[in-house]
């Protein structure tokens, strides 16, 4: 078993690696000089803070320094927008490959925003609610100067959720004023929007409805294997539950579950949201993530962390189609392989930009003090959805490559164009 220090070394080296990579695609088949590349792979800035917190635990204080980051990439085409994570192995390398990734992600579905991503290396569960309240509020201290409503806009990402949307716009108030343009994926009460909890699975649904579309099978009755079930993994089973396919396997970071004739996802969200964990939900097998990467299905939807698709995984995987729901969870090298083998991938720019979308309504809302009915919401993220998905389609077509070379193709020329027309 590979220690915990090595997994940290190997995500971050598969993050900054295969976003090296997918961008070098796009930049070949864009025939782009040598500054340009540059400007495109360097972060606009990088900002790292200490964050010391006194823990207790077992009747013990010790004091304990966390370290939190803020990578913005490139603000061209507007803020600086991507989510914060809590989680142990966020490191710099990985955040920085995810704030790029931000960029090309809002250029692909046009909403006016750059990228960047942040995080704090911690493992929430060993935080009382009182810690974390306490770390969120002092991470915004420090990161206070880099952040506006014009300027950087965070968003929930793994580990963080409405309530820390919540501190952190109440830490930025305090010395800025009202502000719930700050930050998005915030309490319905406080200025979130309607439907942005479930925006990133309900639009992997979205997505994977209109792949099935365009490979003429049938979405109802289609086997469906999702790994990761947190925010996103657990809306896209309920929402492709809801449209008739059966999700025959659903995972966490404890292990999977399968039942053949489908997982009662709601009962399983019910389960999860009592006990914290799958572990344990009655009248199914028990299998393990290795075991379920390998399960024969119609589509497999990685939602859970990046490179658990990769070179010693690739091999094992029997389907057509993956969407890419969680943030980079196929390597370079697996992609290529899985290309080789004639698998679509639906690339997580694409895949999981439904969350992104909403953050942009709900950012809109806020300035504009007004509310999005639910409905609207939905509509109009389909709506962003669906042109981005046929854009690319139709480059694939045309240039004779993958959907995520297209992709990134498409992004990268509009922020370029950007960057060409406001001359910096
Ligand atoms: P989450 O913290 O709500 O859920 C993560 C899930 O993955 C949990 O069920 C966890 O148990 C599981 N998991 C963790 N390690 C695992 C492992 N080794 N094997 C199997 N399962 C494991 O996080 P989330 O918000 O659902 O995010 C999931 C992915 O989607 C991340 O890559 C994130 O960057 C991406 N994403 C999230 C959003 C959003 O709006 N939340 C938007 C775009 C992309």
């Amino acid at each position: 078993m590979m220690d915990s220090a090595k997994m940290k070394e190997k995500i971050s080296c598969c993050c900054r690696d295969s976003q090296a990579e997918f961008l070098n695609r796009a930049i070949h088949q864009l025939d782009l000089n040598a500054a340009q590349q540059q400007l495109l792979l360097q972060s606009f800035r990088e900002v790292t803070v200490q964050i010391p917190l006194t823990i207790h635990s077992n009747n013990n204080e010790r004091l304990h320094t966390f370290t939190g980051y803020r990578v913005q990439h490139n603000h061209a085409r507007g803020p600086f927008k991507g989510g914060l994570r809590f989680h142990p192995d966020v490191q710099i390398d990985e955040v920085r490959a995810l704030a790029q990734l931000m960029t090309w992600k809002t250029a692909l579905v046009d909403i006016p925003f750059g990228g960047a991503k942040g995080g704090i290396a911690v493992d929430p569960s060993a935080l009382t609610s009182q810690e974390l309240e306490i770390l969120t509020r002092r991470f915004v201290q420090k990161m206070s100067p880099i952040l506006g409503v014009d300027e950087d806009i965070p968003a929930p990402d793994m580990n963080t959720n409405p309530q820390v949307m919540a501190w952190i716009f109440d830490e930025y108030s305090k010395s800025n004023g009202y502000a719930p343009g700050i930050v998005t994926g915030k309490p319905i009460e406080l200025g979130g929007l309607q439907g942005r909890l479930e925006a990133t699975g309900s639009g992997v649904a979205y997505v994977t409805a209109m792949a099935f579309k365009h490979l003429d099978i049938p979405l109802k009755g289609a086997n469906v294997v999702i790994q990761g079930f947190g925010n996103v993994g657990s809306y896209a089973a309920l929402r492709l539950q809801t449209m008739g396919a059966r999700v025959i396997a659903i995972s966490d970071k404890d292990g999977g579950l399968f039942h053949p004739q489908g997982v009662d996802i709601a009962t399983a969200i019910q389960f999860v949201e009592k006990t914290g964990s799958l572990k344990g939900f009655a009248d199914v097998e028990e299998i393990t993530n290795e075991e379920l990467l390998g399960l024969p299905c119609d589509v497999l939807i990685p939602a859970a962390l990046e490179g658990t698709i990769n070179c010693d995984t690739e091999a094992d995987i029997k389907t057509n189609l993956i969407i890419e729901a969680a943030n980079m969870p196929i390597t370079h090298m697996a992609d290529s392989k899985l290309r080789e083998r004639g698998i679509t991938v639906v690339p997580d720019i694409l895949a999981n930009a439904g969350g992104v979308i909403a953050s942009y309504f709900e950012w809109v809302q806020n300035i504009q003090r007004f509310k999005w009915e639910r409905a609207t919401v939905q509509e109009r993220m389909e709506a962003h959805l669906s042109h981005a998905y046929e854009d690319v389609h139709a480059l694939a077509e045309e240039a004779g490559v993958d959907l995520r070379t297209a992709a990134y193709q498409l992004s990268v020329g509009r922020v370029l164009r950007a960057i060409e027309l406001r001359g910096f």
